[in-house]
């Protein structure tokens, strides 16, 4: 079987209002990618700071500029769309209660969690850029970014954890750490393999500047070695995007021994045979 459920109805643009991208029209374009590519299970994962329910999360000033659609209505619409009910949740240190409660008010399917933020700064974004605040040191970028993916998988908060070393996504663009990355990646994968959480094979890293899947291939070793289950989504912001690049992705799991691919229903998850 071929999942994809990190999948994103529209562009992070402004002016993509739900009118426009929750329709049974563009979920058709979608679902009809999906169909072309092979994949069986389909699910969105619309990000939480688009929904103005996310400032009872965070007023970070960038959720606070983008949380503007209802989380219900969204909810519904996929329900009556006949898509996997998912979303996007950051991990923010500190909200974890207030995270629970917003999760567990809504009939998800899945919970994909992200770490976008490193206290007030962003990893993938130029506003409000951690290498800014970190001084551009990468030990401490690298450092900071872990350590906050560790505490994400442990909070027990989700069901999948995103893009897990988005760290890398400006590649030649910033510096790499001088140490072995192993050192960052072990604590991680022990507090994954704890919790039991689902890692999140991406090709988007493939559409970035690191132009490389996420997880590394270290890295997803070191989770492979501690038993833990893989998803395989694409980040698609859009339907042409939808099981993008899934030949290498497929290649690059078997060729890890990945044999199954984790499937969810109502937050409950099944292996699925891979491919
Ligand atoms: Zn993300
Ligand atoms: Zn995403």
């Amino acid at each position: 079987m071929l999942t994809d459920y990190h999948v994103h109805l529209r562009p992070d643009e402004d002016d993509t209002p739900p009118e426009r991208y929750f329709t049974a029209a563009n979920a058709d374009r979608y679902r009809a990618a999906a169909d072309d590519a092979g994949i069986a299970e389909l699910g969105i994962a619309e990000h939480v700071h688009r929904f103005a329910q996310a400032l009872e999360v965070w007023r970070h000033p960038f959720w606070v500029e983008q949380a503007v659609d209802d989380l219900d209505a969204y909810c519904e619409f996929l329900a009556s769309a006949r898509l996997k009910v998912g979303i996007e949740a950051d991990y923010i240190a500190g909200a974890e209660d207030r995270i629970a409660e917003l999760l567990a008010a809504r009939p998800f399917d899945y919970v994909v969690g992200s770490v976008h933020f490193v206290g007030e700064s962003a990893v993938d974004q130029d506003r409000w850029d951690v290498w800014e605040a970190e001084g551009h040191d990468p030990d401490r970028v690298w450092g900071r970014y872990f350590e906050q993916l560790a505490a994400a998988a442990g909070s027990g908060l989700f069901d999948i954890l995103a893009h897990p070393d988005l760290v890398k996504v400006w590649g030649a663009g910033r510096p790499g750490p001088e140490r072995d990355p192993r050192h960052y990646w072990e604590p991680a994968v022990e507090a994954i393999a704890a919790a039991g959480i689902a890692v999140e094979v991406s090709t988007a890293g493939l559409r970035k500047p690191v132009a490389e899947l996420y997880p590394s291939a270290g890295f997803a070793r070191l989770c492979v070695e501690a038993g833990v289950p893989f998803t395989l989504s694409s980040d698609a912001h859009l339907p042409e995007h939808v099981g993008y690049a899934y030949d290498e992705a497929v290649g690059f799991m078997t060729g890890l021994g990945i044999e199954s691919i984790c499937v969810f229903s109502g937050r409950e998850r099944t292996l699925e045979p891979l491919g």
